[in-house]
C-alpha cells in the first residue's frame, strides 16, 4: 500500500500539477515557441513538484507530438518517462552520485546524439550535494554544451551550489503548496479512492505536511491503513504521536491562570500518555502563533473562542517574548538531559510572564471581542448546521445532568465524583467536599488525567472553563476530636450519622 497513491497520483500533465501556476505558464510557454534554455534550477522546499514539473517538461520537449505543451502521454517517448525508462531523460540523485567520476561519466555521453528523441535531458535532483569537483566538471559541460543536452537541475538548498552554476540556469523558485491546493489534491485522491475522511482531518495533515504534497500523501497513506472506516481527526493526531489539541490548550489555559500546579500537571498528563516534550512546545507554539493571527491581523482562524478569550487582553509584545522563550527551549531540549525539568523551568518562566491573577473578569474580556469575530460567528452559525447544533448544545449548570453525561463517558468517575459533595461554585471554580473516608476518590478527581475528562465534559455541556476543585471536608473528624463530643458519644454509646451546618 505505502507508496501506492504517491505513483498512482503522480501528475503526469502540467494540469494535474498542484499549484506552481507562474512557472507552468513560463515553462508551457516556452515549449509553444520551441524558446529553450540549456539548463533549468529547480529550487524549492521538498515535496512541491520540482522532479515532477522537471519530468512533464521533459515529455514536453520529446513527446513524439511536440515539443509540445501537452504531451500526449501515449508515445513511447512519454510512457517511457512516466517509467522511467527512457534512454534519453536520465534521472540522477545527486546526494547518492556526488562524485568527479558521475559527472565525468556525463561529460563522455553529452557527446553522444540522442538514442531515439529530440533532447537528451538529464534530470539531477539534490544536486546541491555534488563536490566541488563534480561541480567544476559539470560547469565545463554548461559552458558549451551541444543543442540536443538539457540539464534540469532540483533542490531544496541552493544556496549551497556554485554561483557560476546558477548563473547559467534559468531559475525557478518553487513555493511551498497553499492550505487549498493540497487540500483539494487530498479530496481528489479520497473521492477517487473512496476514502472517507474528516474535513479537520485533512487540515491536520495539511498543517504537518507544512506545504509539501509527496508528505501529505504518504501520510494519507499510512491513515488509511492506520484508521477504521473513516479517517478522523484524532487518527492523524494519534499517527503523528501529537498531544491532543485540548491538552496543550489547557496547559496555556493554567499558564494565564497563573497555577503553575496546575500547568505542570497538564504537561505531565501528556508526558505520562507517551508525548514527546518537544511536540507538546510545538503544539504551544503553533496554538499561540493562531492566537497572533487573530490578534494582530484580526483574522479568523480555526482557534475556538473560549480559549481565545484566554489571551484576549494579553499584550502582544509579552505573547511574542514568551514564543521566542518557547522557541528556544524547543531547540535546547534535545540536547539536554533532562528534557522534563527544562519544560518545566519553562513552564515556570511563562507562568510568571503570562499569568493574570485570579479575580481577572472573564465577562468583560467576552464584551471586548472584536466585532468581526461575533460575525464570524454568527455566520458560521447559519452557514452550517453543524456549528448551530454545537452551539445549542451549551446548557446552564447542571450537577446531577453533568454527572449524568460523565457517567456516559466514565462511570468511575461519575461514582468517585458523587461521593463528593457539591459545596460551592465561585467563579469558574466548582468545589466539591468529600468525607476523609472518600479521599481515595478526591485523589482518583484529582489525577491530572481525570480531571482533564471531566473538565472538559462540563465545557462540553455548558461551555464554560469550569475548575473542579476537589476538597477534603474536616467536619466530621474535627467534630469526633471534640473532647466535649467525645465525652456525649461514649456517654449515650452513639455514633455520628449526620453533621448539620
Ligand atoms: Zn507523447
Amino acid at each position: 500500500m505505502y507508496k501506492v497513491l504517491a505513483r498512482k497520483y503522480r501528475p503526469q500533465t502540467f494540469e494535474e500539477v498542484c499549484g506552481q501556476k507562474e512557472i507552468i505558464e513560463i515553462l508551457k510557454r516556452s515549449l509553444q515557441t520551441k524558446k529553450v534554455a540549456h539548463a533549468y534550477l529547480f529550487a524549492g522546499p521538498r515535496g512541491v513538484g520540482k522532479t515532477t514539473l522537471a519530468r512533464i517538461f521533459a515529455k514536453g520537449l520529446n513527446c513524439l507530438e511536440g515539443p509540445t505543451p501537452i504531451p500526449c502521454n501515449k508515445c513511447d517517448n512519454c510512457i517511457e518517462i512516466t517509467n522511467s525508462s527512457s534512454l534519453d531523460v536520465l534521472e540522477i540523485d545527486g546526494a547518492s552520485n556526488r562524485g568527479i567520476d558521475e559527472i565525468r561519466n556525463i561529460r563522455e555521453n553529452v557527446n553522444l546524439l540522442p538514442a531515439k528523441s529530440r533532447f537528451k535531458i538529464y534530470i539531477i535532483d539534490e544536486v546541491h550535494m555534488l563536490t566541488n569537483e563534480a561541480f567544476n566538471a559539470l560547469l565545463k559541460t554548461l559552458e558549451e554544451p551541444p543543442s540536443y543536452i538539457k540539464f534540469f537541475f532540483a533542490t531544496t538548498a541552493p544556496e549551497k551550489i556554485p554561483p557560476t552554476i546558477i548563473s547559467r540556469c534559468q531559475r525557478f523558485n518553487l513555493k511551498p503548496l497553499k492550505k487549498e491546493e493540497v487540500r483539494k489534491k487530498i479530496i481528489e485522491i479520497c473521492e477517487k479512492e473512496n476514502i472517507k475522511i474528516e474535513e479537520k482531518a485533512i487540515d491536520e495533515i495539511y498543517d504537518f505536511c507544512e506545504g509539501s504534497l509527496r508528505d501529505a500523501i504518504s501520510l494519507l497513506e499510512q491513515l488509511v491503513i492506520f484508521s477504521d472506516e473513516k479517517i478522523k481527526y484524532d487518527d492523524v493526531r494519534n499517527l503523528l504521536g501529537l498531544p491532543e489539541e485540548e491538552c496543550i490548550e489547557k496547559i496555556l489555559k493554567e499558564i494565564r491562570n497563573k497555577n503553575y500546579i496546575a500547568t505542570i500537571e497538564s504537561f505531565h498528563y501528556l508526558i505520562s500518555e507517551g508525548k514527546d516534550p518537544v511536540l507538546i512546545l510545538e503544539g504551544m507554539i503553533r496554538k499561540i502563533k493562531e492566537i497572533i493571527t487573530m490578534k494582530v491581523k484580526n483574522k479568523i482562524t480555526d482557534l475556538n473562542i473560549e480559549f481565545f478569550n484566554h489571551f484576549k487582553n494579553l499584550e502582544i509584545e509579552k505573547i511574542f517574548e514568551g514564543v521566542n522563550y518557547i522557541i528556544e527551549f524547543k531547540d535546547r531540549i534535545r540536547k539536554e538531559r533532562e528534557p522534563i525539568l527544562m519544560c518545566e523551568i519553562l513552564l515556570l518562566k511563562l507562568t510568571q510572564l503570562w499569568g493574570q491573577e485570579k479575580d481577572y473578569e472573564s465577562k468583560k474580556i467576552i464584551e471586548e471581542i472584536p466585532e468581526t469575530i461575533f460575525d464570524f460567528k454568527e455566520e458560521n452559525e447559519k452557514s452550517s448546521q453543524k456549528d448551530a447544533i454545537e452551539e445549542l448544545k451549551y446548557k446552564d449548570f447542571n450537577w446531577e445532568e453533568i454527572l449524568k453525561e460523565i457517567k456516559k463517558i466514565k462511570p468511575t468517575l461519575e461514582a468517585a465524583l458523587r461521593e463528593g459533595k457539591l459545596v460551592k461554585i465561585e467563579g469558574e471554580n466548582i468545589y466539591l467536599s468529600f468525607e476523609k473516608k472518600f479521599s481515595f476518590h478526591k485523589s482518583m478527581i484529582e489525577k491530572p488525567q481525570n480531571k482533564i475528562k471531566i473538565e472538559k465534559i462540563i465545557f462540553d455541556y455548558t461551555g464554560k472553563n469550569y475548575k473542579i476543585i476537589p476538597v477534603l471536608n474536616e467536619n466530621n473528624e474535627s467534630i469526633l476530636e471534640n473532647p466535649e463530643i467525645k465525652k456525649i458519644i461514649e456517654f449515650f454509646n452513639g455514633e455520628i450519622i449526620q453533621v448539620e451546618e
